[in-house]
């Protein structure tokens, strides 16, 4: 590969600045260059601000819920402050409930295990891991990889419409894909699962560091997210939406922080009575740093103001999609078509070229840290590629022999602080 430079482009510079920005990394051809990370659906790099905010109250953390002292008090008020930040960036309604887990993927592992017993569940093949395998053991229907947004909608609506016996029934769908970064029909999906008695949740680990989400006006029942994504450090998600399946169920985990009452029974055994707030999901301490620190980053989005944050994204979306196509060995994966509006994640395959070797090339030679694989999506990556959804398949899969296709991609992603 050869080097070129590309101009800065200040309509384009972030107005959030980003822990890592000026680290430099060596290259195979000597010298050392300030790293790019173009990895942000992976984890986004923390905002300084959210470091900041982070690093003024580590040295004045305590127990949540526990203590009378004052730093315990100081922690369990900023982690229940957090908890309505969060409620105010995702427009909940009054009685929603925040719960505060590890990440996306655990906020769906809850949710599946808070449904009822004899709900199905819905969700399209083309979603991340996270949101298709939680379901597992409850009557889940696998709905083939739409073409369009329309037929993602038309494609859901018979489904539920079809489902016997028509009892509860849950959508989980991604509002943006985490390989081809394009948008989902949310609103209308949501119309659709409601209409037909279905309930929806919002898979919004991709969607929410990059576009407002309005639980009340996507008219979604509930919504995940994870902090890592949302520029704030590793360790704390979100579950967000209504309360009463949440409260009809058993705690996701079992212990303290979750119970309001444990009584000895005359027979031996224990009686609980659980918390009906988002405690009761919530047992054992709490990541009182992770959930403070997505406030911030909850906080710094809002500030920073989403119509220039969205604006900006797809200045670069554009100018990145422009100079892929400029490359004519290049195919840029989608699944809805080149116009599909998306936000700032983009996969690709280079004809002639191994997707790893490509990546590590990108890594080695230039400091631009990409990623490669499947992208913990095997289904939609293969139907993208074209390739046997029989494959066997891993993030990172071997290349195929040359003159066929790629069994892997490699996947640019970048956000606020890009
Ligand atoms: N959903 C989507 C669309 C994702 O892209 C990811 C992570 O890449 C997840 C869910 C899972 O997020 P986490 O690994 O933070 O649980």
């Amino acid at each position: 590969m050869s080097q070129t430079t590309v101009a800065a482009d200040p309509s384009i510079c972030s107005p959030l600045p980003v822990l890592g920005r000026d680290v430099t990394v060596p290259l195979v051809t000597g010298g050392d260059v300030t790293y790019a990370a173009l990895d942000y659906a992976a984890s986004a790099p923390a905002l300084q601000r959210v470091w900041d905010d982070v690093a003024a109250y580590a040295p004045y953390y305590g127990s949540v819920h526990r203590g009378a002292g004052y730093l315990s008090q100081l922690s369990t008020d900023l982690f229940e402050n957090a908890r309505r930040t969060v409620a105010d960036f995702l427009g909940c309604r009054a009685d929603d409930q925040v719960v505060f887990t590890r990440s996306t993927t655990d906020s769906l592992n809850l949710l599946a295990r808070v449904i009822p017993a004899d709900c199905r569940v819905f969700v399209f093949e083309t979603e991340h891991h996270a949101s298709l395998l939680p379901w597992q053991d409850s009557r889940v229907t696998y709905l083939d990889a739409p073409r369009t947004p329309q037929q993602a909608v038309r494609t859901l609506e018979r489904a539920l419409a079809d489902r016997d016996p028509y009892g509860p029934a849950l959508v989980c769908v991604t509002g943006a894909s985490n390989v081809t970064g394009e948008l989902w029909p949310v609103r209308e999906l949501a119309a659709a699962a409601h209409a037909h008695g279905a309930r929806i949740v919002l898979d919004a680990a991709q969607l929410a560091p990059h576009h407002p989400v309005d639980i009340a006006d996507l008219d979604v029942d509930w919504v995940a997210f994870s902090g890592h994504k949302l520029y704030a450090p590793f360790g704390a998600g979100v579950l967000a939406g209504r309360a009463d399946w949440l409260r009809a169920a058993e705690p996701y985990l079992a212990g303290g922080g979750a119970s309001r009452r444990v009584t000895r029974r005359t027979d031996g055994g224990v009686d609980v009575e659980w918390h009906e707030s988002a405690a009761r999901h919530e047992a054992g301490s709490p990541n009182v740093i992770g959930a403070y620190a997505i406030a911030s980053a909850c906080k710094a989005l809002t500030e920073a103001g989403w119509t220039d944050l969205v604006a900006r994204e797809r200045r670069l979306v554009e100018r990145v999609r422009a100079g892929l196509a400029g490359v004519p060995q290049v195919k840029v994966l989608s699944l809805f078509g080149d116009d599909a509006p998306r936000v700032g994640v983009i996969s690709f395959v280079v004809e002639g070229w191994n997707s790893s070797h490509f990546a590590a090339a990108l890594s080695a030679e230039y400091g631009i840290g990409v990623r490669d694989g499947l992208f913990c999506a095997h289904p939609l990556v293969r139907t993208l590629l074209g390739t046997d959804p029989q494959t066997q398949g891993e993030c990172g899969a071997p290349e195929a022999a040359p003159g066929e296709k790629s069994l892997n991609a490699i996947r640019v992603s970048f956000g606020a602080g890009t």
